[in-house]
Parts: C-alpha cells; structure tokens; sequence
C-alpha cells in the first residue's frame, strides 16, 4: 500500500474513534447530527413505551388468566407473552447497548427492528379481536403508538404503518360480515394518525433545529465567526482522548496578528475588527477534517489544533497560512516588517502520550510565539525553530 493509502487508511480509523467519542452536539455535519439526536431519541422513546406494554400485557395476561379459557384467550395469552417477551428483550438490548453502540445505522437496527416485531405482534392481536367482536380497540392503540412514540421518517412511517394499514383493511374485508361504518372509523383514524406523526415530526425537528442552532452561537465567536474558546475546549476534550489512545502526533499553535494594536490606531476599531475577521476565515479554509480545530482563542490571537500530521507537513501548512494572510494585502498599521498585515505563529507538535496535557502544549506555543515574535515577525517557530514567512527554509 502506498503512503497516501496508509494515511487515508489512519485517518479512517482515527477519525471513526473520534466519532465514537464525540457527542452529536459537536459534529460538524448538520444532516448526521440531526439523524443522530433522530436515533437517539428513537431508541429512548421506545424504552419508554416498552415500559407501558409491559404493564398493559401483564394486566392483559391476568385479565385472560382469571376468565374462562376460550380459544381466543388462548392465542391472547400467546401473543401477550410474545410482546412481553419483546419488552423485555428489548429494555436489556437498549440498556446494554446503547453506550457502546456509536453507529447511528445500528442504531436505527435496533429500533426499527422493536417496531417491526411489535407490528407483528399486535397485528395478531387485531386479528383476533376483529374476528371475535369485529372492534379494532388493538388496531388504533397500535397506530397511536406508531404516531406518537418514535420520530419516524416517511419511509418508516409508510412501512411500519403500512404494514398494519393493510393487514387490517385485509381484517375489515375479509371477515365476515362486512360492517361499512368500520371502514369509515379506520380510514378516518388511519389518515388523522399518519398527519398526527408527520406534525410530530415537524415539531421535533423544529425544536432540534433551535437547540442546535443555539448550540452553534454558544460556541461560535460573534465577529469572525469561528469557533470561540468554549466550542474550542468543548471539541478538544474529545479528540485529545482520541490522539492519546492512538498515540498520534499532535499539533498546536497560537497565530498573533502583529502589531495589530496600531493597526486599530491608524485605521480604526471598526477596520481592525473586519481584518480579524478576514485573517480568520482565510485560516479556517484548511480546517475541514473531524478533527482540526480552529478558533479565536481571545482578543486578535486564534488557536490551531491538528492531529496526525507530520512534522514536514505541519510547516508546509503553517508556511501556506503566513503566505496567504500576507497575501491578502492588508494595508499594514506598522510597515516595519512588511506593507501588509502578516501573522505570526508559535507551533509545537509532539507524539501525544498518556500524561501529557493540552496546557503543557498551549504553554509551550505561547512560548514559541514569543520566539516568533521576537525573530522579526511575519514568521513560525516550530519546535525551537524560527522559519520565516516567505520561505519555508529555517533563518
Ligand atoms: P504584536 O505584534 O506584538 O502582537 O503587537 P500587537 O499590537 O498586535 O499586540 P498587543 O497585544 O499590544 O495589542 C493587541 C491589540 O489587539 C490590542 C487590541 O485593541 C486589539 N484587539 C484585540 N481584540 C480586538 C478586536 O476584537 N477588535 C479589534 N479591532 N481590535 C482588537
Ligand atoms: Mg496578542
Ligand atoms: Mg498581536
């Protein structure tokens, strides 16, 4: 396999450990995190209903056990004990698996499969009570249950209550004899049911969508639009499990815009504050992967964190972002290093080993910066070593 292969092939793995970990609250894919939370709350809501089906099948059972033994209470008893059965199975698979399971398709298995096998069960339960009292008490609090407990999505909803929709209209014009008021209660129930779980829905997502979106500007600096401090240590914790577990090298740097106080001088707050904001989004370009993170860590002073890259490619990077803000051509508040606004940066990257401290490394930056700072500006020290900005070669 190649080098390229290899890295991809690391990647993988390290990033799928970090997606493991990460709570959903972090993600940077819109679409995964609302599935996720989707998933989540599938699986708590079906907890929760298989609370309420094992009290109605117990008292169902008793209720069958204490009256005559008929042949209809007979396959009561058997479907009852089947969805206890279900309940139970079901409470100790969400219980045992649901901290270990990060997989939201695996998720969604485990859900959609409890509703598969209860739609089943109480099909059989309607079968039963339509022949004997041509009611379908069974068939609406299946519906109910369908509609109310889990957030299905159409496809879900369509199959699962579709399923029970036919076999039940089979029920209706099938069993003799055929009574047309029945067909009128289950087809008006049946549609007011599907209406009723796609407003859930709506309202669901609605609610995430707010609660997400609050979580954003909880952790996303205002003015350059970044991540602040808070997101930025909220994410870490996470990955930094991650880079210790795998050992990976670990990369963290301070970029300081420099003499940015007379750049405010001379061209105001209001200037100074949409150069930040410029200098900000030109770094963040770079920043896709799970596990870059990039973010205003105070005042016109912004924070790197990577992991997994080498040495040789952490100064092919840093030397990119010099290059690029210094290209931009910013009129500079102080020409003595260059015409444009330029950065500096204190990097230090280290195999990540158990022991070690996010601190000890941000220490170790601010150090490095300072080394920058003091060797000309416009520059990067990585490790102890000055590079300056316009070319990649160690001063
Ligand atoms: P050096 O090259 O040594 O870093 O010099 P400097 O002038 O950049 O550093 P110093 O720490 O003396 O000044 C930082 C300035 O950054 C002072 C402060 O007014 C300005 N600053 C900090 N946050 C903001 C902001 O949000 N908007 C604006 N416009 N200026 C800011
Ligand atoms: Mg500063
Ligand atoms: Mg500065």
């Amino acid at each position: 396999m190649n080098k390229t292969g290899m890295t991809s092939l690391w990647e993988n793995s390290f990033t799928k450990s970090i997606l493991k970990q990460m709570p959903n609250c972090l993600l940077k894919d819109y679409d995964l995190r609302m599935e996720q939370s989707r998933c989540r709350f599938n699986i708590d809501r079906t907890v929760f209903f298989t609370y309420i089906l094992l009290a109605a099948e117990f008292s169902n059972l008793l209720i069958c056990l204490i009256t005559n033994f008929k042949i209809r209470h007979v396959i009561y008893i058997n479907c009852s004990t089947f969805l206890l059965i279900l309940s139970i199975l079901a409470i100790l698979v969400f219980y045992f698996t649901r901290n270990l399971l990060t997989d939201i398709k695996k998720w969604s298995l485990i859900y959609r499969t409890f509703w598969c096998l209860y739609v089943i069960g109480a099909i059989t339960f309607c079968f039963v009570e339509y022949r004997s009292q041509f009611t379908m008490t069974n068939y609406l609090l299946m519906m109910v249950a369908i509609s109310i407990f889990p957030v299905f999505s159409v496809k879900e909803l369509l199959v699962f209550g579709g399923i029970a929709f036919v076999t039940q209209g089979i029920f209706i014009l099938t069993i003799e004899p055929f009574i047309p008021e029945n067909i009128q209660l289950y087809l008006i129930t049946s549609i007011v049911l599907f209406f009723t779980s796609r407003l859930l829905r709506k309202s669901y997502y609605a609610v995430l969508l707010t609660k997400i979106q609050l979580e954003e500007m909880a952790d996303t600096d205002s003015m350059t639009g970044v991540l602040n401090r808070r997101g930025f240590e909220r994410r870490l914790k996470y990955i930094w499990a991650g880079c210790v577990r795998h050992n990976s090298n670990v990369m963290v740097a301070m970029v300081d815009t420099d003499f940015f106080k007379k750049y405010n001088d001379k061209f105001g707050h209001y200037a100074g504050d949409k150069c930040l904001t410029t200098i900000a989004q030109n770094i963040a370009v770079d920043f896709k992967r799970i596990t870059d993170l990039f973010a205003r860590y105070g005042g016109e002073e912004f924070i790197l964190f990577a992991a997994g890259l080498p040495d040789n490619k952490i100064e092919e990077f840093l030397n990119r972002i010099i290059t690029r803000i210094e290209s931009l051509q910013i009129e500079a508040g102080d020409k003595s290093v260059s015409d444009y606004v330029t950065v500096s940066i204190g990097c230090v990257s280290i195999q990540a080993v158990p022991g070690l401290t996010f601190e000890h490394l941000y220490q170790k930056a601010d150090k490095e910066l300072s080394n920058a700072k003091k060797n000309g500006r416009n520059a990067f020290s990585l490790n102890g070593k000055i590079y300056s900005g316009k070319c990649a070669d160690a001063i």
